[in-house]
Order: C-alpha cells, then sequence, then structure tokens
C-alpha cells in the first residue's frame, strides 16, 4: 500500500479524499492554488503544495506543476478527483511514464471512453444499446439537417468531447438545427477545445439512470447497481438517488450486465459510471462512460457500505477486489443534495461571497435516518467565482426511500448559510412535491414544476402551524426579556396578510399551547429552543421537530420553513384591526430588473437600449472582491434602459438593466 498520495484537486472531493486516506493510514499532499490558501482541505492535508493563481489554467490544469508537487512530496500515487485532470488520458500516461501511479483507471480506458463518439461505437460493440443516431461525424450544417431527418425530430445535438451538461442542444425543426449545430461546434471549441459534433435522437421524457462499476487490475468488475439522476437544471445534476425508483430487478441487472460488459470491453480498472437515459417504459440507452469517481457516489456508497475512494486506492496499488457480484447488494435507499451557491429566487443566479453563516446539519445516525454532508466550506470561508459554486452535498439514507426524503426535509431544515445567495429553499421545495415524493421523475422535472422559475412555495398547513406556533413563541420570549411581561392570552398572528386568532397558555409540562380560534385547531409547541440573535429556531411542534430560519425584521419576523417564507406579526386585536386598515405596500416587481448582487465595480454592460437579450445571455460583467461576477438574463426580453456604463461603483441591488 502506498504511505502517500497527492491529491490534485481542491474544495469537497479533496476533503472526501483525505478522509479515507487517513483512515487507510496514507499521508497526504495537496496542491493549491492562490485562491485555496487556507481553505479546509488545506488545513486537513498533512502537507501542501502552493501550485499557483486562482484560475484552473494556471494551477489545477498544469500537468507540469502537478508532477513536479509529487515529486517534491514524495507521494506515491495522484488522485484526481473529478474535473480538471481526472479524465485526460495524456496526465494519466505522463503519470505513468514518470513512474507515478494514477488513482483511476488505466490510460486505455480512459482514452476509449474519453470522447462521446469513440465511447459509443465501443458500447455498440460490446453488445450495449445505444441511443439511436449517427455515430460519425458531421462535416457540415446541410448534412446535419439531413441526418436530423433521417434520425427524425427531436434530435440531441452533442459535443462529442462534451462533459458537465455543457455542449448539448435539442433541435426540433431544421431551423433549430441550423442554429443549434453551429452553437455547438463554436460552444464545444471554447470549452473543450474540440469541435466534433454529433447528432443522436432525443429520448422524449426521459431519465437518467447510471450503472457504478468497480474493477481491479486483475480482470475482476463489479456492478455496485444505480443511481437516478434525473433531477437536473440545464443538464446539471441537482437531486440523485440510489437505487433508482424506476429499476426492477430485471432492469437493473439487464443494466448493469451491460455496464459490465462495457467495462470489461475496455479492461476497466477502478470506480467508473455508465450513463444511460432511459424511458418512462424502461427501455435504456447508453449515453456515455465517465471513467473517474462520480460527484454523486456517496449515494452509491449509502447503500452499498462500500468506500468507493478506498476501492479505487487499493486497485492503484494491485490489490484485488474484497467481494464478488454475489456479496454486494442494496441496502435501504439514499439521496442526494447539491448545495450550490446559487440564488434560486433570481432564476439560479450563482452568487459568490463569505459564508458569514453556516451551520451544518448534525451528521451520522439521527432520529430514523443517517445524514452524511460532504462539505468542502467552513463558516468564513469565501465562495469563488473560479470554481464549481458547490457548497456541499448533502446526503441521507434510509430503510425506505420516503424516510430518506423526510430525513433530507429535516436535513435541509437543519443547514443554515448566510452571506451568499444558495439553493437550500428550492431543494425543500423539492422534498415536499408529492410527485417526488412518488418517483415520477424526468429530466425536465425541474422546468415541468417549476415553469416560471422559484418564488419559494405557498406553506402547507404543517409549515403553516410551524409559522404561527414560532412567531408567537419568539413574541412571548422578547415580552418576557423585556422585563415588562403582560398577561395577554389573545393575540392575532398575521401570516403575510392572513389572519390567524390565537389563545396561548401552558400545559402542565411548560409547553406552549396555542388554541386557533375558529380554525378548531390546536398546537402543542415544546422543546423550545431560541433565543433573541439565533437565526435558527428549533422545537417540537405536536411531538415532530422542525428548525425555522427566523429573522426580527421592523414590525415583526421573517420566518422560513422549508421553502415557505413569510413575514410574521403578533400582535394585539386592536392592533390588528389598525393594522387591516393600512392600504397594503405592493413590493416592488423586480422580474423585469438586473440588479447588481453585490456592491462591486462594473467592468462591462454587454447590451444596449432596444436589444433583444435571450435567457442565459451575458448582461453585465461585475467586480467585486477582485473577482468578476457574469450576470446573466434570467428570461428573454427587450433591454428598455441601461443603468450603469463601465467603470461605475455600484451598491447591492443597483439596477443595471431593464427590461420592456
Ligand atoms: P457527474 O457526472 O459526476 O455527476 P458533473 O457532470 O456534474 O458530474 O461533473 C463533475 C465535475 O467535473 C464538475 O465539477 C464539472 O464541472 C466537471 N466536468 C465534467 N466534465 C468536464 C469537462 N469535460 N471539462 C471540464 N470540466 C468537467
Ligand atoms: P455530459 O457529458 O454533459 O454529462 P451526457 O451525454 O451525459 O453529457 O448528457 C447530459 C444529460 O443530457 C443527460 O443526463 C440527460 O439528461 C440529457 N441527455 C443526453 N442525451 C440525451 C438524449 N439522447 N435524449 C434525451 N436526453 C438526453
Ligand atoms: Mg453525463
Amino acid at each position: 500500500m502506498f504511505s502517500k498520495i497527492l491529491i490534485a484537486n481542491r474544495g469537497e472531493i479533496a476533503v472526501r479524499i483525505i478522509k479515507t486516506a487517513r483512515r487507510m493510514g496514507i499521508r497526504t499532499a495537496l496542491v493549491h492554488s492562490d485562491a485555496d490558501t487556507g481553505s479546509l482541505a488545506y488545513e486537513m492535508a498533512d502537507e501542501t503544495i502552493h501550485i499557483g493563481p486562482a484560475p484552473a489554467a494556471q494551477s489545477y490544469l498544469i500537468q507540469d506543476r502537478i508532477v513536479d508537487a509529487v515529486r517534491r512530496s514524495g507521494a506515491e500515487a495522484v488522485h484526481p478527483g473529478f474535473g480538471f485532470l481526472s479524465e485526460n488520458p495524456v496526465f494519466a500516461r505522463r503519470l505513468e511514464a514518470e513512474g507515478i501511479t494514477f488513482i483511476g483507471p488505466n490510460p486505455h480506458a480512459i482514452e476509449a471512453m474519453g470522447d462521446k463518439i469513440t465511447s459509443k461505437k465501443f458500447a455498440a460493440e460490446a453488445g450495449v444499446s445505444t441511443v439511436p443516431g449517427h455515430m460519425g461525424l458531421i462535416e457540415s450544417n446541410a448534412h446535419a439537417i439531413q441526418i436530423a431527418n433521417e434520425i427524425g425530430y427531436p434530435v440531441m445535438i452533442k459535443a462529442s468531447a462534451g462533459g458537465g451538461g455543457k455542449g448539448i442542444r435539442v433541435a426540433h425543426s431544421d431551423a433549430d438545427m441550423a442554429e443549434g449545430f453551429d452553437a455547438v461546434k463554436a460552444e464545444a471549441l471554447t470549452a473543450f477545445g474540440d469541435d466534433r459534433v454529433f447528432l443522436e435522437k432525443f429520448i422524449i421524457d426521459p431519465r437518467h439512470i447510471e450503472i457504478q462499476v468497480l474493477g481491479d487490475k486483475h480482470g475482476n468488475i463489479v456492478s455496485l447497481f444505480d443511481r437516478e439522476c434525473s433531477i437536473q437544471r440545464r443538464n446539471q445534476k441537482v437531486i440523485e438517488e440510489a437505487p433508482s425508483p424506476l429499476l426492477d430487478d430485471v432492469t437493473r441487472k439487464a443494466m448493469s450486465d451491460q455496464a459490465i460488459a462495457l467495462a470489461r470491453a475496455v479492461n476497466y480498472d477502478s470506480a467508473g459510471t455508465v450513463e444511460f437515459v432511459a424511458g418512462q417504459d424502461r427501455s435504456f440507452f447508453f449515453l456515455e462512460m465517465n471513467t473517474r469517481l462520480q460527484v454523486e457516489h456517496p449515494v452509491t456508497e449509502l447503500i452499498t457500505g462500500v468506500d468507493l475512494v478506498e476501492q479505487m486506492i487499493r486497485s492503484a496499488a494491485g490489490e484485488s477486489l474484497p467481494f464478488t457480484q454475489d456479496q454486494l447488494a442494496i441496502n435501504g435507499w439514499a439521496i442526494e443534495s447539491r448545495i450550490y451557491a446559487e440564488d434560486p429566487y433570481r432564476g439560479f443566479l450563482p452568487s459568490i461571497g463569505r459564508l458569514v453563516r453556516y451551520d451544518q446539519p448534525e451528521e451520522g445516525q439521527q432520529d430514523g435516518y443517517v445524514v452524511r454532508n460532504d462539505s468542502g466550506v467552513r463558516e468564513g470561508d469565501e465562495i469563488s467565482m473560479f470554481y464549481d459554486p458547490m457548497i456541499a452535498k448533502l446526503n441521507t439514507w434510509a430503510p425506505t426511500r420516503i424516510a430518506a426524503i423526510d430525513g433530507m426535509k429535516r436535513a435541509l431544515e437543519d443547514t443554515h448559510l448566510q452571506g451568499v445567495g444558495h439553493n437550500v429553499p428550492f431543494l425543500a421545495a423539492v422534498m415536499d412535491q408529492d410527485r417526488f415524493r412518488s418517483g415520477h421523475l424526468s429530466t425536465s422535472y425541474i422546468k415541468d414544476e417549476f415553469p416560471d422559475g422559484f418564488q419559494g412555495a405557498e406553506p402547507n398547513r404543517r409549515q403553516l402551524d410551524i409559522l404561527i406556533a414560532t412567531a408567537a413563541a419568539m413574541n412571548e420570549i422578547l415580552t418576557e426579556q423585556s422585563g415588562d411581561p403582560s398577561d395577554r392570552t389573545d393575540w392575532i398572528v398575521l401570516v403575510d396578510r392572513q389572519a390567524h386568532g390565537v389563545s396561548l397558555g401552558y400545559d402542565d409540562d411548560e409547553a406552549l399551547t396555542l388554541d386557533l380560534a375558529g380554525e378548531d385547531r390546536a398546537l402543542r409547541l415544546s422543546e423550545i429552543d431560541w433565543r433573541p440573535g439565533l437565526a435558527q429556531f428549533r422545537g417540537m411542534l405536536d411531538d415532530s421537530p422542525f428548525t425555522a430560519e427566523v429573522a426580527r425584521i421592523a414590525d415583526g419576523f421573517a420566518i422560513r420553513t422549508g421553502a415557505a417564507k413569510a413575514r410574521v406579526r403578533v400582535l394585539t386585536p386592536r392592533m390588528a384591526e389598525l393594522f387591516a386598515r393600512l392600504p397594503e405596500k405592493a413590493a416592488a416587481d423586480t422580474s423585469k430588473l438586473i440588479q447588481s448582487p453585490m456592491p462591486g465595480l462594473v467592468v462591462s454592460i454587454a447590451v444596449e437600449v432596444g436589444q433583444e437579450v435571450k435567457a442565459g445571455e451575458t448582461v453585465a460583467v461585475i467586480e467585486a472582491m477582485k473577482m468578476q461576477n457574469i450576470l446573466r438574463a434570467d428570461r428573454d426580453g427587450v433591454v428598455k434602459t441601461v443603468g450603469a456604463k463601465a467603470g461605475d461603483p455600484v451598491a447591492a441591488d443597483d439596477v443595471l438593466v431593464e427590461f420592456a
């Protein structure tokens, strides 16, 4: 076994690898850029080696620097994590030539599966079902249209070198094709330096299901079963689970057999993933093989009990797999939520800045579920624009799917982030949806369920009860602390502008009781854990635990529970009467505005008055904290006014562009 390995990555995955290496008694050396000095992974590694400035092209992607760092540290092997150099056969060969072990598959397998066109050919030869389409290269726009008509619309245009959801478009007509073909070619050239493009049939209402395989250098290959990753935004995974709710045992076995056949065809060793797109009828077709550790590998670890990083290290060191297929089984269900620094209320605009607060859910066995939080940052850390905007991968496990989802709801409640926009309320909304809970998934799920984007969710009955009870309890605690306790028991709780009359009392166990007059409901709030200044309120409402995010605002409280947030006021009946007579202040409509998400300097404005802009196009670039932040249109529109120019300083929420 190795005595020291080098980690050629950063963030969450570097932390993940260090944890396993430590447990195995292997020392770790970590490379880092300027931006990652002092990061969590940096603190955890036994040794750190600086390799350059923040942009990955000047640090994490420079092979010479990585090889040099291996030499300096005396490490015997390199774990590349995912992204960066993880699927680069040139890098894997280079290490081999230098006598350094690559903790991943052999370079031949990486190369064979490295581009989508070649890998589809290998797959077809290995008897794997592939998406009907054109396997060859397409030279011209006219040729593309001709092939698309042979395949039949809708057709997917894909960059052969694509990855991470980039370089993919759907065409429904010749016109789409004419435009899309050139667009994908151009995007592929910029993003991957390779403009080869191919076409395949677009599978309608598809699901993304993948098989985790694991091999060694002695010809043994097993399947660690399936994961479903259908909850995606712009072809990027957001929520994953294992196993897939779609598969029955027969389909699972057929998919596993095909994945193993493909892996065998390229002498696969190490961990890898064979991705399929599946129809609702359980038909399935090969998409691509990722020859690396996958972002969502924790859900597989949770249902199989196998540590994939450990197995990658052992396989790289030449050990045989310690188990056979017969010894592997699926136990329970696991869900993963990718917590991203992006603002769901603003069209999922990437958000950067300092994580001024970060309370994480407790890991390990909880009441009925298990929590695992793979995080690469701590409170006080900076989320920078240079890398992936992922803050953490929150996983839960339970014996059943519904229990794992309910565990995820609780774990999301226990995740408190401040300082950057984040998608926790959005993830919570999905966990509450009947469609998600029933397992009727599709890669169009987010588009179907949130056609107008995300504005939070209406509180359901329990969430409404939490809003009312939390506000009433906070009001009691604050009045008591003010030293002027009132004996009043009758209050009106306004949730936004909806009035609920409550009568407060305490029962023998000192729990707060709330009688909701006229609503034929009584609530009981016990085990209250909150004091002024805390941003989280914990308690048991009618004997089930909850955590709400709370803040005091001018005339009440802003409270969020799951995806439901409201302004809640606790008023005397007299005050409530007066309040009801106040005209409602209409909230400013900001949907047509692009506002600066932070104080900074305008680097450039990319649009002019009268210009037509499509959703996703760059509107402006703002520099803040020495970093550039690209602001994109979250909908199609025509520019009505432009409020700033290059060089202008701007405050948070300053209007940069207004659409008509
Ligand atoms: P997974 O397929 O493991 O779920 P993603 O597709 O989200 O993961 O990609 C994993 C990581 O690798 C992300 O950080 C993504 O940005 C990066 N990535 C994937 N493919 C490429 C590529 N071809 N070029 C650059 N980065 C990539
Ligand atoms: P990447 O390398 O970016 O991960 P993939 O080929 O894995 O690219 O495709 C990414 C996603 O796009 C898939 O998860 C799936 O949702 C969708 N997709 C890809 N190919 C098809 C297809 N032929 N039909 C329908 N959806 C597809
Ligand atoms: Mg993929």
